[in-house]
């Protein structure tokens, strides 16, 4: 089910656990403005290795691998 969330602020960092993720200028790119880790968003899961087809690589809300749930961002 849709988590409750009074603010559109995505998904945690997987760095700092923070969710100050933020898309950057570069496509697929993202920075947590948390920490400052910067972020790309894998076509493939590091954790499983499923291949996601990310329709919106704009839209944080894809960033889940579909299979493990596992996050599809990978520290740059
Ligand atoms: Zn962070
Ligand atoms: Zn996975």
């Amino acid at each position: 089910m849709a988590e409750h969330e009074p603010y559109d602020l995505g998904p945690p960092c997987p760095s700092c656990g923070e969710p100050w993720l933020r898309a950057t200028n570069l496509p697929g790119r993202y920075r947590c403005v948390n920490c400052l880790t910067r972020f790309e968003l894998r076509s493939q899961c590091p954790d499983c290795g499923s291949h996601s087809t990310i329709a919106r690589m704009s839209d944080l809300k894809n960033v889940r691998c579909r299979n493990c749930g596992g996050s599809m961002l990978t520290p740059v």
